[in-house]
Order: C-alpha cells, then structure tokens, then sequence
C-alpha cells in the first residue's frame, strides 16, 4: 500500500535519526540492557541533535515543529533497529507538553530549554500501587500552606524513567474533601524528600528503567505547581490522548516488524519438503495480518494529521491505542507461532518484540478503559 503520509523533510529527518541510533544505541545495546537503561549520556546527545522537544517554539530552543509525524517516524525507526527502549516520543510527548500547554511564562523558560537540550529528562509519575485506572483512587496528596507553597507526599510505581529522569510531572489530590481535585506538579530529583524506591524488573523493555518514586514532605514553590492545581483531571484528559496517539505510534511499528521478521523466516526454513511459507496456513495468516496493518496505519496516519490540525479529541485517541496495540498483540503472537521454537528464543528478534509488546494493552491506559472511554462517548 503506498503510503504518502510523509514529506522529504520527514525522510531527511528519519536518516539523521537512523544515524543517531546506528552510533549511539545500537553499539550498547547489551550493554544497556545488562544494566536495565539506556545511558543517560544519550539522551544529552539526542537532545544536542535535535530529536528532544523538537515541537518546542524556538525561544524554548525547539524547531516549532509542531508536527507529530516526527515522533511517529522515531517510533517506526527504533522499532526497525530493534531498539526499542529508546521511547523518544515518550519524552517527547507524555509530561513536557502539561509544561507547553498549561504552563507560566516563568515555567516555560525554565524546563523546556534544559528539556529540549537534553540536560534534563522529565517522566510522569501518574500510577500508585493502589491506583492505575482509577485516578480518583490517588492517595499521594499535596497540602496548600497559608504562604501559598505546598507539600507534597505519596508514592508512585512503574514510572517509566523513573532512575534516569531529573524531572517528573506528579499528580496528586489537593482537595481531601473533593475526590475529583488534582493537581499536577513539577518535582525534580534534587528536592529534599524525592527518593527512588526499587528499580523493577520487567517482562520486556529491559533497557528502559523503571521505578517507583516516594515523596516525603517536599516542599514546593509556585514555580512547581501546573495551572490550576483542582483542573489536573481535565489537563490529563487533554495530555492522555497525546500520550495514546504516541503509544499507538509506538505500537504499529510492531507489526510491521513482525510481519517482515516471520516472512523472512519462512521463507527461508524448510519442514515436510517445502518452505514454510508455502504452506496455505502461512499465506493465509501473513495476509490477514497485512490486511490489519494497512488498515490500522491507514487510521493511525489519519489520526496523526488529526492531531496536528488540533482536532484529535480523546475518544478516537483511545479508539486508535486500542486497535494498534490489539493487532500489534496478534501480529507479534501468530509471527512467533511461524518462527516454531526458533520465536522463543531470545536470538531471534521476534522473541524480543513479543516480551516488549506484552505492556501496551496495559500502559497509558488498559484496553479496557479505551473501551470505557468510547462506550461513553457512545452510550453515556
Ligand atoms: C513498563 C511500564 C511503564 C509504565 N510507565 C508509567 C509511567 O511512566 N507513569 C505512570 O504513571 N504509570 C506508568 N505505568 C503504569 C501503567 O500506566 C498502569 O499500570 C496502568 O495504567 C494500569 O494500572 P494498574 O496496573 O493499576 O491496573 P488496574 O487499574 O489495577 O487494573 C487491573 C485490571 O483491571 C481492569 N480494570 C480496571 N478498572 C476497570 C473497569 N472500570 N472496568 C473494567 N476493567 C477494569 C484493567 O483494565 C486491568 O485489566 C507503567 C507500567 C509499566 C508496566
């Protein structure tokens, strides 16, 4: 299917990227995963060369490039490079833009130069240990002072960075009469009172670090506060479909791989005196799955261009997570099923995408409540 969904520009873009990967990752790539993360001296380099907050307006250090076929083609490029811990548009994407969007002057001009460089990292730090799909279930808690400070205290878990990263957008209640007030806050690494708790060990994505964070009595200046700190759920129901749009981008990518990973293989391996491609189950699979892939792209590119024109709203976000890591989920699994035993072994690159894919109908919002945010759309 031809796609014509990119610009030259997009492509020069792509080979600078690929370049980037082909020199900074790919060489470590053990090593980062023997460690659990990726070096935090490539994100500095990444940030040098362009490829952090490019979308930022030039007074922040950004290219104003308000564009996220940028972050698409970062996705579609580490996944191809089998790199795919490097989550660009996870940085790019997922806490920064709170800063963009709902953020002062003041705050503007003091992360987003050090978040487009590089020089820091932000992540966010939504998930609790007894609260994920429920947010209004939240415990940590920030308490207004009468000199207008606040203090902050809880926990979060599974938080993506959660080693590397010098920032993090927190969400927290700060109304313990209102359920429904929250706040989001900017907390840096170097507070008194910010800790790491364990580093966790994953199924999958094993040089990507994740974390649990404690915070114990921080305090923190308006500088750190977000907009309206009662309005946290409505900038979160903003930031969620940007961060959907990306786990969607980040998710296709997958079966594309998938699908180029297994053709390569059965073409190439023999049982019963034929390939195993020739087998009628083979054809028939690759072109069910290929059939998916088209249409899906064809609604992720759609939904991408969406986005760029200010009109993606957060049902069709959740209604294009949902469908890409779905038929990322199939097209992984039935891939692997044609390698044999040869899938499961990690050497072959499809055992790889098969472990990392596991989380996507699970983070940034489960399958299940993509479902629940357009069945409400639809039924109320
Ligand atoms: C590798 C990784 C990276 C992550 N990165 C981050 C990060 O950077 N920041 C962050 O804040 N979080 C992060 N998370 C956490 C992730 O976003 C949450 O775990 C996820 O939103 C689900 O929350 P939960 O685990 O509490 O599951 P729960 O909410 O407890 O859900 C458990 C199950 O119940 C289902 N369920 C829940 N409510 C309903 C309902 N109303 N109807 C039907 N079914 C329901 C869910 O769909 C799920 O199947 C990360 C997780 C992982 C594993």
């Amino acid at each position: 299917m031809i796609r014509n969904h990119y610009e030259p520009e997009h492509e020069q873009f792509r080979d600078a990227f690929r370049r980037f990967l082909e020199q900074e990752v790919v060489p470590h790539s053990a090593r980062f995963r023997e460690q659990g993360m990726i070096d935090r001296e490539v994100y500095r380099k990444a940030g040098e060369a362009g490829f952090l907050l490019y979308w930022a307006d030039e007074t922040y250090g950004g290219s104003g490039l308000q564009d996220f076929r940028y972050d698409q083609l970062m996705y579609e490029e580490v996944t191809h490079a089998l790199e795919t811990s490097m989550w660009m548009g996870a940085l790019n994407r997922n806490s920064p833009p709170y800063i963009a969007k709902f953020g002062t002057e003041e705050q503007k001009r003091h992360y987003l130069p050090k978040l487009t460089s590089g020089e820091m990292i932000c992540g966010i730090a939504m998930t609790e240990p007894d609260a994920g799909s429920d947010i209004a279930g939240f415990k940590t808690r920030a308490d207004r002072r009468a000199d207008g400070t606040w203090v902050l205290n809880g926990q979060k878990t599974y938080i993506s960075f959660g080693l590397t990263a010098e920032l993090f957008v927190v969400a927290a209640k700060t109304d313990p009469d209102n359920p429904r007030a929250l706040g989001l806050f900017l907390v840096e690494r170097s507070m008194p009172g910010f800790r790491n708790g364990r580093k966790l060990e994953k199924l999958g994505y094993h040089s990507q670090d994740t974390a649990e964070l404690f915070f114990d009595n921080i305090e923190l200046s308006p500088l750190h506060v977000i907009g309206d700190p009662l309005r946290g759920f409505d900038y979160m129901r903003l930031g969620l479909a940007e961060e959907r749009l990306g786990s969607a981008a980040q998710s296709l990518p997958f079966a594309v791989e998938a699908i180029r990973l297994a053709v390569e293989f059965t073409t190439g391996r023999k049982a019963f005196g034929k390939r195993i491609a020739d087998f009628q189950n083979t054809k028939f699979k690759l072109a069910e799955l290929q059939t998916e892939v088209y249409a899906t792209q064809a609604f992720l590119d759609h939904c991408v261009r969406l986005f760029n024109a200010g009109q993606l709203d957060p049902e069709t976000a959740a209604a294009c997570k949902l469908k890409a890591t779905e038929v990322q989920a199939r097209a992984v699994d039935e891939c692997l099923q044609l390698h044999g035993s040869a899938g499961y072994m990690q050497e072959y690159p499809i055992c790889q995408l098969y472990a990392d894919s596991r989380i996507a109908r699970i983070f940034a919002g489960t399958s299940e409540v993509m479902k629940i945010v357009l069945a409400k759309k639809l039924v109320g």
